[in-house]
């Protein structure tokens, strides 16, 4: 391309294929890419496999000086300049593992323009030397990826990264871009201001992935169900996600213990055995990774068919995320979740540690996650409404729900209006605890203090657990027939809730899944 002249989208389009050998742009590529042409600040949030990297590596090579890429995953970063390499690319990339005699000679490739794109981590890249380094050299632009992490209101805050909005201090006039596959609309404008962005443009790809089958599922035989899903997708790959190691170490044994090629994968095995389990399902050795979440950051294998969570991960972010690693291609590919109660527990314990500013948003998304496994409503839907979309179709024929596949209860209308007109006794002024109380006949002091065992919708489903009623409020408050208020989330009903008591809709409600609990005692007078 002529050197004088500014770059274009043609350049974009050839250098994307010179190098990648691709012959379109996907899905906000090319706005991504040419707000990086015109020198403004982006936010740019795509959906895991969208094609982030391809949004700056391709104007780094059309524009002139050095693209500074911060990231906070190392091994990612090395994969990317390998990557690049590859290609024929000059790209470097600075960490811990590179010597001092390495480290001079990638400065000297900068400074004389060979190198196009450097990589950092981002406390090397704030550090005073690398600064004063940079200051001295032409610099197109920055790239932060996982731009979440400075926002506290994301699923994994990173204090050193509130520092990188020196950036637009110490280089005025260089953009900076913020990449992230996990932003709400909160992140998304936290992004912006905490890094100091001016006027920067919001490009926000679409977080529905229509090739991706949804199911949850209650765990009630791990094994069993995992080894299901895997056997209908006999010599293909999957990965099969546990939140503990141990877990991971039993699952794949009794995965070869019938016949089924499967690795572990996760931080209690050495660098080298980890590599190699890697390499080996990428080159197809194997089918099955079983991985705890750190497998699968920065490895790009197209043709994963199938992601089962053995346990429920922290939030509907790393939901999307990691179910996201199947089905790169763009063809069908299943996602299935292992839904229990007792994950939940374990993870809001866990998140408990946090502190309070990260508490709030993790126990926010957490509860996301825990709507998304017990709601009724389209999968796609709900996912993509977190991320403050919606779908074009009210069904989308790639999940349980609208597949019909979920296990519902036979007369829905009736349940749902026994359980609406207790709210409606109540004074549409409680929660969900507590009418589910009311509803089961429980003996509570609160409940017989406000008289409400007088009631005539108490106990009225006193044959049902406490747990299976609130299962089912929530599935009422996802088909917006109740609606949770104020500070105390008290219930009321909704227009949709009186065309249920009127007896005008059926609302989608579950079967009880009949998992262990406490019963509410019953003595009634
Ligand atoms: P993300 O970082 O958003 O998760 P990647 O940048 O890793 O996604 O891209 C996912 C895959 O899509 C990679 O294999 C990449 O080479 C491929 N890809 C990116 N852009 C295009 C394109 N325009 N045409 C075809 N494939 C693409
Ligand atoms: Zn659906």
């Amino acid at each position: 391309m002529d050197s004088t002249s500014p770059a274009s989208t043609d350049d974009l389009l050839a250098t994307i294929h010179k190098y990648w050998g691709y012959e379109q742009f996907r899905p906000l590529q090319r706005e991504a890419m040419e707000s990086v042409l015109e020198d403004r600040d982006s936010v740019v949030v795509m959906p895991t496999g969208g094609g982030k990297s391809l949004c700056y590596q391709v104007p780094a090579l059309c524009k002139p000086g050095v693209a500074v890429i911060a990231s906070p995953l190392i091994s990612l970063m090395k994969d990317q300049v390998d990557a690049l390499t590859a290609c024929g690319i000059r790209a470097a990339c600075i960490n811990s593992t590179v010597t001092l005699a390495e480290r001079r000679s990638i400065a000297a490739d900068v400074r004389s323009g060979a190198t196009r794109l450097l990589y950092l981590a981002p406390e090397r890249l704030l550090s005073d030397r690398t600064l004063d380094f940079l200051s001295g050299v032409d610099v197109s632009f920055f790239a932060i990826d996982e731009s979440h992490c400075i926002s506290e209101w994301g699923h994994d805050f990173r204090p050193e990264y509130r520092m990188m909005r020196m950036l637009k201090d110490r280089f005025p006039g260089v953009g900076v871009h913020a990449y992230t596959a996990t932003a709400t609309e909160r992140v998304r404008s936290d992004i912006a201001q905490q890094l100091g962005l001016i006027e920067p443009e919001m490009l926000v790809g679409s977080f529905d992935r229509p090739n991706l089958v949804y199911r949850v599922q209650r765990r009630k035989d791990r094994f069993a169900q995992i080894q299901e899903v895997v056997s209908r997708h006999a010599n293909e790959s999957g990965i099969v996600y546990c939140i503990r190691r141990a877990d991971v170490e039993s699952i794949a044994q009794q995965l070869n213990d019938n016949g089924i090629k499967a690795l572990p994968y996760h931080a209690g095995l050495s660098d080298q055995e980890r590599q190699k389990h890697q390499e080996d399902f990428i080159q197809e050795r194997v089918d099955v990774v079983v991985a705890t979440v750190a497998f699968g950051m920065g490895i790009d294998k197209s043709n994963v068919r199938y992601v089962v969570h053995a346990g429920m991960p922290k939030s509907l972010e790393s939901y999307q995320q990691e179910s996201g690693r199947a089905g790169r291609d763009g063809l069908e590919a299943e996602c299935v979740m292992l839904y229990s109660s007792g994950d939940l527990v374990t993870w809001k314990r866990m998140l408990g540690d946090l502190p309070d500013s990260a508490q709030q948003a993790a126990f926010h998304s957490l509860e996301a996650l825990d709507h998304f496994c017990i709601g009724t409503e389209c999968r796609h839907q709900m996912l993509v409404s977190y991320f403050g979309q919606d779908l074009q179709e009210p069904e989308c024929e790639a999940c349980d729900v609208c597949l019909g596949t979920v296990d519902l209860v036979e007369d829905g209308m009736i349940l749902g209006q026994k359980i609406l007109s207790c709210i409606a006794r109540t004074g549409e002024r409680f929660g969900a605890d507590h009418n589910a109380k009311v509803l089961c006949g429980s003996r509570d002091k609160r409940v017989l203090e406000l008289e409400h065992d007088q009631l005539s919708t108490y106990g009225l489903l006193q044959d049902q657990s406490i747990r299976a009623v609130r299962t089912w409020i929530e599935q009422l408050v996802g088909q917006r027939m109740l609606a949770k208020t104020g500070e105390f989330n008290v219930l009321k009903l909704t227009e949709s809730g009186r065309q249920l008591l009127r007896g005008e809709i059926t609302p989608k409600l579950t079967k009880p899944d009949g998992e262990k609990e406490e019963r509410p005692k019953r003595q009634r007078k």
